[in-house]
């Protein structure tokens, strides 16, 4: 149902609504509190001069108006309180008068001074502390859209008919575990009595949530189990062996065993469907790039896809370098946003004719409009987790190809096998050998000096360096450092010796890949950006990489930027710039293991932002949290299973809405 159906919400609320990402009345009720704030009542004899209160009471006296320049006001009243009667003074709330009048009930939240008997007021809200306590909700909002506005529409939702909201939990485990209906859950968890209570209503909110994020992992596990279509090849295995000789490096032992996996996927019945882990630098290209290879040998088209342009670009040049010293006439193509239509146009036509081999691109290789004569392989790279929508289309297509999804998501194993778990899993553990651990440095912002001087140090000798900083540019009330003062600061120290440049977010493609390709070629030295370069860009002579303002990026992140340095067989280091969070940031220090930091992330951010929209949009939940909820996902996957392999339920319609919800899923 969509949200407009809810009173109230007109066209401009609307679009004020969606800018937050709701559209339907589920996603209104479930836009959960990201805050508690719990009103105590306070003891005014003990209230220090300074500290805020929050007692309620009766409005005793009528509100007194008073009038002063520059439209300023103020109302003065008195309260009756559980200790006794005091005077209240709020600024600006003329409009307030006219509902205050004697007897009603207010909740005052100010300071307090002693002496005179008075709270000056910064806010007022009707109501009383029952049990001496309140618990608020705060909700994400937007210009415009407050959060009295968002509380009031999602509570005029609750009020309607209850069969609009969607309830994923079967009605067994609803009475196995006494949770209640799901609408008394959202109404606590949007409106909470008390602590315990709020508890209750989460638990079973997140254990829904998992339910049926685990009902469709379970559901595509078997889905694959039962699927007959996988590509049946012969390959011999010293096609295998041949073209290990062939490579410019030794792969490394991980290397190697997830090649093999590869290869028995490959020339097995079952469809590929695998997921290739390893940390960032650890290799994975090279493994896809031979998969890519058997795949072709093999008489079959392969799709490789990236998240960004600048990587698909990247991609493709090392795929075409490493076929030069491979072998036959292969026919490579990039897929790019910035061709013309007619550019695109010759390129769909020779993979419909058959005459390109392997296409590697964005998501755009996957459309409507595309279509491949013989595609078996799909490799998908970083965090595009390929959806099942995706694997929808291509069946559209007359085929199903195999899929290897690369991730450099440093998911602890556990964890993998239960929110991978329709998959196969390869995990990359070992670097390459030669490589010298990064040094990594924490300087405080007066230490900029020293950071110069080592930047100085790094580009005499004919290194480059990546400078990160959080922001783009200046915004209101924000004092992050931000790509562009950099650029002026850079240009200060180094300009007349270096050339220096930008890249970030809200630059067109093209010119991004444009700057990258710059940097690559040592035609700029100093290259400043946000974190848009933060997956698989692969610059060797880049030895050094310094990041403002650490502090705003979670560890998981710091990681996956510091992995873009190191990359060859040049010692090089990472400096991070803060003045605060210096104990969490040490761990950086003491380690360059991506499997140790994100254990460290969870550990003390709960999830970190390692299932952050940014690392894999399909993992990110509304209520749970992977770590913290470990327990629930465990239950959650048991049961679901449970419901799944029970064949006496396959017309409850709840079973049906779930499978139904799965193929609307696209992420
Ligand atoms: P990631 O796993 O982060 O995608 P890449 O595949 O980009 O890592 O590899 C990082 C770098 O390491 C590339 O320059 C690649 O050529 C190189 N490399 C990969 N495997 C080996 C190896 N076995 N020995 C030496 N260098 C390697
Ligand atoms: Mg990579």
């Amino acid at each position: 149902m969509d949200v407009s159906k809810v009173k109230g919400v007109g066209p401009k609320s609307l679009q004020l609504l969606n800018k937050i990402g709701i559209y339907t009345l589920d996603d209104l009720v479930t836009h959960y509190p990201f805050r508690y704030d719990v009103l105590k009542r306070s003891n005014l004899q003990e209230a220090l001069p300074d500290e805020k209160v929050i007692i309620d009471g009766k409005v005793e006296s009528v509100p007194i108006l008073l009038r002063f320049k520059a439209g300023l006001n103020k109302l003065n009243f008195r309260l009756v309180t559980a200790s006794g009667i005091v005077g209240i003074s709020i600024f600006n709330r003329a409009f307030m008068k006219a509902n205050l009048t004697i007897g009603t009930n207010v909740i005052v939240i100010g300071k307090f001074d002693k002496q005179k008997n008075i709270i000056t007021a910064s806010d007022i809200k009707f109501g009383s502390l029952n049990n001496q306590e309140r618990i608020e909700s705060v909700y994400h909002c937007t210009s415009g859209l407050t959060n009295k506005n968002v509380s009031t529409y999602i509570n005029t939702a609750l009020l309607m008919n209850g069969k609009e909201i969607s309830d994923y939990i079967p009605s067994y485990y609803q009475e196995k575990y006494q949770f209640s209906n799901k609408k008394t859950a959202l109404n606590i968890v949007h409106n909470p009595p008390n602590m315990e209570k709020l508890k209750e209503a989460q638990i079973r909110l997140k254990y829904e949530e998992l339910f049926s994020f685990m009902f469709k992992i379970n559901y595509l596990k078997e889905c694959h189990k039962k699927e007959k279509t996988g590509i049946d090849r012969e390959i011999d295995r010293s096609v295998v062996e041949d073209i290990f000789t062939k490579l410019p490096f030794e792969l490394t032992e991980d290397q190697q065993k997830a090649i093999w996996e590869i290869y028995d996927d490959l020339t097995g019945r079952p469809r590929m469907n695998r997921l290739l882990q390893g940390d960032v630098g650890s290799g994975k290209t090279i493994v896809s790039i031979i998969a890519m290879y058997l795949n072709y040998v093999s008489g079959y088209q392969s799709a490789l896809m990236a998240p960004t342009e600048i990587l698909a670009t990247q991609h493709y040049n090392n795929v075409v370098e490493l076929f030069r010293n491979i072998s036959s006439p292969i026919s490579i193509e990039l897929l790019k946003g910035s061709q013309t239509k007619k550019e695109k146009q010759e390129i769909y036509e020779k993979l419909a004719s058959g005459e390109i081999d392997i296409i590697i691109g964005t998501h755009a290789l996957i459309q409507e409009d595309v279509h491949y004569k013989n595609l078996g392989l799909v490799v998908t790279d970083e965090q595009h987790r390929f959806g099942v929508n995706q694997r929808a289309l291509l069946t559209g297509k007359g085929f199903m190809p195999d899929v290897l999804y690369m991730s450099a998501t440093p998911i602890p194993r556990t964890y993998a096998l239960t929110i991978y778990g329709d998959m196969d899993v390869s995990i990359i553990k070992q670097m390459p050998k030669g490589r010298i651990p990064i040094q990594t440095f924490l300087k405080k912002e007066e230490e900029i000096r020293d950071v110069l001087e080592m930047m100085n140090e790094e580009l005499k000798q004919k290194h480059q360096v990546y400078v990160i900083a959080p922001l783009i540019e200046e915004t209101e009330n924000s004092d992050m450092t931000t790509v562009l003062a950099l650029r002026d600061k850079m240009n200060l120290a180094f300009g007349s010796r270096y050339k220096i440049d930008i890249v970030h977010g809200k630059m067109a493609s093209g010119a991004k890949d444009l700057i990258m390709q710059e940097f690559k070629q040592n035609n700029i030295q100093i290259l400043i950006s946000t974190t848009v370069i933060e997956v698989g860009v692969d610059v060797p002579n880049a030895s050094m990489m310094v990041i403002f303002d650490a502090h705003r990026f979670g560890l998981s992140t710091l990681h996956q930027l510091r992995g873009r340095v190191g990359r060859g067989n040049i010692q090089s280091k990472c400096v991070l710039i803060s003045n605060s969070d210096a104990k969490r940031l040490e761990i950086m220090k003491d380690t360059t293991d991506g499997f140790e930091i994100s254990e460290e992330d969870f550990k003390l951010r709960g999830h970190g932002d390692l299932f952050g929209t940014k690392q894999s949009g399909d993992m990110c939940f509304k209520i749970a949290s992977l770590k913290q909820d470990f327990k629930i996902l465990m239950q959650a996957k048991k049961d679901s299973l449970e419901y799944l392999k029970d064949t006496t339920n396959e017309e409850d319609p709840l079973k049906v809405n779930l499978i139904e919800s799965i193929n609307h899923t696209s992420d």
